[in-house]
C-alpha cells in the first residue's frame, strides 16, 4: 500500500494531478509533493467492459474529491455509496478508495 500524492506548483500553488512535467497554469517544472488520504465520493461509475480484456469483471470507479479541492479517479469496493469518505491509497500504481471502517 503505497501514499497517493498530488503536485503543487511551487510558482502558482495549483495543485496537478496526475502527475505531470509541467505546471498547466505557468509552465514551472517544480512541484511539492502533497499527500492524500481521504476524499468524498461525488459520483461513482461501472466499467463493464475493457478493451482487449475477456475476463474483465465489472469494477466500481468513482469521482472522489479530496479536502483539497481536486478530484480524483479511483477504483472503489462495491459498497462504497455517494457521500462516502473514503481512504485513498496506491495500489500497483493506481488510486483505490476504501471504505473507513466505523468502530
Ligand atoms: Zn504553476
Amino acid at each position: 500500500m503505497d501514499k497517493l500524492f498530488i503536485q503543487k506548483c511551487c510558482n502558482c500553488s495549483k495543485y496537478t494531478f496526475p502527475q505531470k512535467f509541467f505546471c498547466s497554469e505557468c509552465g514551472s517544472t517544480e512541484f511539492n509533493k502533497i499527500s492524500i488520504d481521504e476524499g468524498k465520493v461525488k459520483e461513482i461509475s461501472v466499467i463493464r467492459h475493457m478493451l482487449g480484456q475477456k475476463d474483465w469483471i465489472p469494477r466500481k470507479i468513482a469521482n472522489i474529491e479530496t479536502a483539497l479541492g481536486i478530484y480524483i479517479t479511483a477504483g472503489i469496493e462495491d459498497t462504497a455509496q455517494e457521500g462516502d469518505t473514503l481512504e485513498i491509497y496506491l495500489h500497483n500504481g493506481a488510486p483505490i478508495g476504501k471504505i473507513i471502517k466505523e468502530r
